[in-house]
């Protein structure tokens, strides 16, 4: 029974008449004709359809989505920091996006050079306002608004860097209301914009409040690589935010990790400039978003989190447990 299952078997995948099948056919084909010539191989059709269904599986994979993903780095807060950042980038290939507060670059030459030194590599500077200052957007006077835009603009080129019509929010999280105040503006100057907050972007997001997933280096690398995952499989684009200015936040090491893993996903880096080139138009410009509440932030450090939470929690309980187990003993103690 076994011997003639493995026969089956072993005729599905290799279709060349073998031992007792081989004689077979060689009698076969003494019969056949005069010559006796041998037997010409026979494909069996079983295993071509396998064939073929593999290839279309094979072909199914290669087709699909890949993904890409961007680095944005905030507020180019010194040569230092964003030399820790652009080496782990440079080190992989990888061209990066820096996000640049104009009243500061302005003062300062030697980052400025650094900057468009890293500008003339490849890596894309991008408009981060003037001053850095929350109170313009949430106070949303668009006065004041177009006049931090269109300063820190002027201010930008003028420096030589090109491709500032792509905005960092600072602090970029609103509400429905401050968003609807500041939509017009920031549109009227921008070819994207960037907020603080969210995981990854599809097809059909708000091309003026696109989501990027902040890489702190207390988050869990194996949580950020669901959401990597996640990216890649819907062929999303996952927009990183680091700030490398921050030693508490930043770690090369964590951030090099992440790009190694997107890398070995097959996902493809770009900065904002060469994404909106290929799929700008995908995205649609519209003073509507979702608000994002505190509850949602909540969600969302603790979904990044998870494991270490986990073991936080597990912590917790035992230690409510042992406290409730002593107590109890004490209780029933005898006097
Ligand atoms: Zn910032």
């Amino acid at each position: 029974m076994k011997i003639r299952l493995a026969r089956t078997i072993s005729r599905i995948v290799w279709p060349f008449p073998v031992g007792a099948d081989r004689r077979a056919a060689r009698e076969n084909g003494a019969r056949s004709g005069p010559s006796g010539g041998r037997a010409l191989p026979r494909m069996r059709p079983q295993l071509i359809l396998i064939l073929a269904i593999l290839l279309l599986l094979f072909a199914a994979t290669l087709a699909h989505a890949q993904g890409f993903f961007t680095v944005v780095d905030d507020d180019a807060a010194s040569i230092d920091a964003i030399s820790s950042i652009e080496a782990v980038a440079r080190a992989r290939g990888v061209k990066i996006c820096v996000g640049v507060v104009a009243a500061r670059v302005v003062k300062d030459q030697q980052l400025q050079e650094k900057l468009l030194e890293y500008q003339a590599s490849g890596h894309q500077i991008c408009n981060h306002s003037l001053t850095h200052g929350i109170g313009v957007w949430t106070d949303c006077d668009p006065d004041a608004m177009e006049k931090e835009i269109e300063e820190s603009r002027a201010i930008l080129e003028r420096l030589g860097f090109r491709q500032t019509d792509y905005f960092i929010y600072p602090f970029g999280c609103f509400s429905e209301d401050q968003f609807a105040r500041i939509f017009p503006v920031v549109s009227r100057h921008h070819k994207l914009a960037l907020n603080s907050r969210g995981r990854y972007n599809l097809p059909g997001a708000n091309a003026y409040y696109l989501d990027r997933l902040a890489l702190r280096k207390m988050n869990d690398l194996s949580m950020v690589k669901r959401v990597i995952d996640a990216a890649w499989k819907d062929n999303g684009w996952i927009v990183f935010l680091t700030h490398s200015g921050i030693p508490r936040d930043f770690d090369p090491a964590y951030v090099g990790q992440v790009m190694d893993y997107c890398l070995s996903m097959g996902m493809k880096s770009c900065t904002l400039e060469e994404y909106y080139r290929l799929h700008g138009d995908a995205f649609v410009a519209s003073a509507v978003i979702d608000e994002y509440s505190a509850w949602d932030e909540g969600k969302d450090v603790l979904y990044l989190n998870l494991c270490k939470q986990g073991w936080g929690v597990l912590g917790l309980a035992l230690v409510v447990v042992s406290v409730m187990l002593i107590k109890r003993r004490r209780g029933v103690r005898p006097r």
